[in-house]
């Protein structure tokens, strides 16, 4: 079968491989004020893949992220999810926001953190049942906090907070996870537990997008990389994209130390 025969039997347009990608983003402009945050930018996520978004502070990182889950309008484009418009595929998909968008004055147990991730399936009457509970402390189990269940989540260290959101996004059992920035400020145990939670992600067949500011670790951590500045300026994978070029191309002079193997190019 030609490509042009896949996409007219899925009615759909499809990734390099054939399949259906978990995201696809077309055109996509988002405009706060009267410049552009994000300027006419394409992106196709295969499925299965982990793929880093880097880019400079006020790049418009966050931006996207948002516009993919439908929090922020965009001007224009078109946002698809497993070949389905955003609407429709809304439950499949898993976001950890940037930690410091959080505050949590409200005492709120690390579990019901946890149980949150799980408010969607369940619709805010049901009552949460033994199931539920155990589902949640299995997914604390998996970043290593399972101790942590009955700790008000504002005791807890950056890195805690970190895994705990992760753990709430675990509840969800999406297809696709988003997370802006998962290792801002945290320690590096806790590193280490995210990105092999993550990596246990992409075996199970799902896939996992992440706003990386660390440009050392790019090639280690991720598969593919999307580099933008505002407009995208290269999309792909790793080992032929994630170039000196490329990064001076995204970065310009705020880039001291470039190419794989220079420490940090500004968090944001
Ligand atoms: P990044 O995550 O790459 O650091 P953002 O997507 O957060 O970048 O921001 C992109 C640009 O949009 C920045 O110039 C930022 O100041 C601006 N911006 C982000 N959020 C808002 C908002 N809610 N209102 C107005 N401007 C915003
Ligand atoms: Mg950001």
């Amino acid at each position: 079968m030609s490509t042009l025969e896949l996409v007219r039997k899925e009615g759909q347009p499809l990734d390099e491989t054939g399949e259906t990608p978990a995201l696809r983003i077309r055109g996509l402009t988002v405009s706060y004020g009267r410049s552009p945050a994000v300027f006419s930018v394409d992106v196709t996520v295969p499925k299965g893949s982990m793929t880093a978004i880097v880019g400079p502070n006020g790049a418009g990182k966050s931006t996207l992220l948002k516009a993919a889950l439908g929090i922020v309008r965009p001007l224009a484009g078109q946002v698809s999810v497993f070949g389905r418009p955003l609407s429709r595929a809304r439950s499949r998909v898993a976001y950890v926001p940037q930690r410091a968008s959080v505050d949590w004055d409200f005492p709120t147990r690390v579990i019901d953190v946890v149980l949150m991730g799980l408010y969607r399936e369940l619709g805010l009457l049901r009552r949460v049942s033994k199931a539920d509970r155990a589902r949640a402390a299995e997914c604390l189990e998996r970043v290593g906090m399972a101790d942590f269940a009955d700790r008000q989540i504002g005791q807890l260290s950056g890195g805690q907070q970190q895994r705990v959101f992760l753990a709430r996004a675990l509840a969800q059992d999406a297809d696709l996870y988003l997370l802006d920035e998962p290792f801002a400020g945290v320690d590096a145990a806790t590193e280490k537990a995210i990105i092999s939670v993550l990596k246990a992600l992409r075996a199970e067949g799902r896939t996992v997008v992440a706003v990386h500011h660390d440009l050392s670790t790019v090639p280690e951590y991720f598969d593919r990389v999307l580099m933008i500045n505002v407009r995208k300026i290269a999309e792909g994978p790793v080992d032929t994209v994630f170039t000196e070029e490329a990064l001076h191309a995204t970065y310009g002079g705020r880039l001291a130390m470039a190419g794989p193997g220079a420490p940090v190019a500004g968090a944001g």
